[in-house]
């Protein structure tokens, strides 16, 4: 069935002539047969956002239907592979027409010419319905990738088959005819199903300091990352994208420069996951829609990229999503409402800016999986914001800040002075620390709240004296209070300052956090007790055990533990030494 276009405004069209025609629904456009869906029905009048570029689109050129809802193929061969915003895939779109995606140009979501080793779960007699495992297939070293009955499906299995196929191939057959192949697909706009909500007590370990010790996220929660230009907001979502202890990661990048998301694929391609030693592509999915990509597609792009996740957690792993960035996103949807001619809310977002982001975020979570109750996995979210400014009053954070559990504020001043991840930690937050806590005093040491407190409590303490001294100047410091701002130096840069470059500072495990902060408490204690007996905080600046303390977090893993036995006898040492001088 078919229609014509009566009015072009952008990305946005309206069409008359559709009939039976519904919300959601499919549609291509014109003679290059553009993909557009339709987001508003009136009085026999289609309102069509289109994903494509629609420069050369003519009134009067042909509407044609296609019956289904806007949706991502799922099945193996998702990970590795690089898609814009309505899964199309970038690297094979390249290799056919050059770097920039033809119009219409359709790629199917999964290739159809790989082979896939389909072992069966089910046998011939088995009942199933959604959710059920029909079977598995080894997508990479690490990921068992379940193929999963798709849903509106339920019946007796009466054939299936085993071997190597292609994701179109039939493998199981019921009683009734109906043929399962290894593919399904699923509506981005309608979150996957679960059984249960669970809560949220377990960390999603990113390998960055400053977050897993002072600022947490749990496996399930939300983050946002708001910052100003420059402040390092991509460079957090990258370097979590490595390091972070997840089994799969979708990378979306939304609106931001083509040659930066360039740069990101090319390192996650040469990269390696340091705990499993395989490729970090074969755990990741990257969503791609830069700023010269259509803003249609760039809205649909966090609904891809969320949707892929749910199909992952539905396997049962834990699964990280990071957007970069929302704002970008939410400017896309403001463009597209002011197309639509909607009443603009706020600095011209549209009034639903709230409840569309609220919608995102809510599918994140730790959940029992529909199908299989006794399964679990979980989706994180970490959402980056540019507020532009750098203020966080506008709309966006506002908006985003209701959603989140936890905020890591970066800090325009950190960045300037290379203080990176540059995360304020006075106005950064994690409120899941508390249900955490267990957690950590089971896998990591009895004593962490106490660590963390005392930690808190330096930094706080810095914060305290430096506005005495812009008051008074340095110099009239008292000794004590010069050793509580040592201390504060020590936690900033031995501790809470991370190279994102360096091979063994980028990544730390929360097992070496733990020692770098006891042996840093630790010195800060025998500091404390020198400068009482009359040691020099001057003498203790300078001493080259200090400046061996504030590197301890470039020793490896295997190494800390002797660097830290022989660095407390150095220390111990020269403490003794600087008190009897
Ligand atoms: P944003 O996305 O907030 O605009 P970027 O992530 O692109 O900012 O960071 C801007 C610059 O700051 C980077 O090019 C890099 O030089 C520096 N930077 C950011 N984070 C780090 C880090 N963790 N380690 C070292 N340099 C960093
Ligand atoms: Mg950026």
């Amino acid at each position: 069935m078919s229609g014509a276009i009566v009015m072009i405004s952008g990305p946005t069209i309206k069409a008359g002539g559709l009939s039976d025609c519904f919300m959601g629904e499919v549609v291509r456009l014109g003679a290059s047969q553009l993909v557009g869906e339709v987001i508003r029905l009136e009085r026999g009048i289609a309102t069509i956002q289109v994903y494509e570029n629609t420069t050369g689109l003519k009134v009067g050129e042909e509407v044609s239907q296609t019956g289904k809802l806007f949706s991502v193929e799922l099945g193996p061969g998702l990970l590795g592979r690089i898609y814009d915003g309505i899964q199309r895939p970038l690297g094979e779109l390249a290799e056919k027409w050059g770097d920039l995606i033809e119009r219409g140009a359709e790629a199917d979501g999964l290739s159809k010419k790989t082979l896939w080793r389909f072992t069966p779960v089910v046998k011939p007699g088995d009942k199933i319905e959604y959710g059920f495992t029909l079977g598995t297939v080894q997508e990479s070293k690490n990921i068992l990738h379940k193929i999963m009955t798709p849903q509106g499906v339920t019946g007796e299995v009466s054939h299936v088959e085993e071997g190597e196929f292609p994701v179109d191939h039939t493998v199981v057959t019921l009683t009734d005819g109906a043929k399962l192949d290894m593919r399904q697909s699923w509506n981005i706009r309608n979150p996957r199903p679960r059984a249960k909500r669970l809560s949220l007590t377990v960390p999603a370990l990113t390998g960055q300091r400053v977050i897993d010790t002072l600022f947490p996220i749990a496996e399930g929660g939300v983050a946002i990352i708001p910052g100003g230009f420059g402040s390092g907001k991509t460079m957090l979502e990258q370097t979590i994208a490595k390091f972070a202890l997840a089994d799969v990661v979708v990378y979306i990048g939304c609106g931001e420069r083509g040659n930066e998301m360039a740069d990101t694929l090319e390192e996650l391609a040469s990269l390696k996951d340091p705990r499993t030693g395989r490729p970090l592509m074969e755990r990741t999915a990257l969503i791609a829609n830069t700023s010269n990509m259509p803003v249609a597609a760039r809205e649909a792009s966090i609904y891809t990229g969320v949707t892929i996740a749910e199909y992952y957690r539905d396997m049962g792993y834990n699964v990280v999503v990071l957007a970069d960035s929302t704002s970008r996103w939410a400017e896309a949807l403001r463009e597209i409402s002011s197309r639509l001619e909607e009443i603009p809310g706020e600095e011209g977002y549209p009034p639903y800016l709230a409840s569309r982001l609220g919608a995102f975020y809510e599918r994140a979570g730790r959940v029992s999986i529909a199908g299989r109750e006794e399964e679990t996995g979980s989706i994180t979210i970490i959402g980056a914001v540019s507020p532009p400014g750098g203020d966080f009053s506008e709309p966006v954070t506002q908006s985003s800040l209701r959603m989140a559990s936890t905020f890591w504020g970066l800090d325009s001043e950190l960045a300037y002075q290379r203080h990176f991840p540059a995360i304020n930690w006075h106005s950064s937050y994690s409120l899941t620390y508390r249900s955490l806590l267990k957690w950590y005093e089971d896998n990591v040491s009895q004593d962490w709240d106490e660590t963390v407190k005392k930690t808190g409590q330096i930094l706080q303490r810095e914060e305290e004296l430096y506005e005495i001294v812009q008051v008074i100047g340095a110099d009239a410091l008292e000794e004590k209070e010069r050793t509580s701002l040592l201390a504060a130096q020590l936690i900033r840069e031995g501790f809470l300052r991370q190279s994102a470059v360096h091979p063994t500072d980028s990544h730390c495990s929360i097992k070496r956090q733990e020692k770098i902060l006891t042996l840093i408490l630790d010195y800060i204690a025998a500091v404390e007790r020198a400068v009482e007996q009359g040691a020099q905080v001057d003498d203790i600046i300078e001493s080259p055990v200090t400046e061996r303390i504030l590197r301890i977090k470039e020793i490896s893993e295997e190494h800390i533990e002797a660097e830290i036995r022989d660095v407390t006898a150095v220390y111990t040492a020269s403490l003794a030494e600087l008190i009897e001088s």
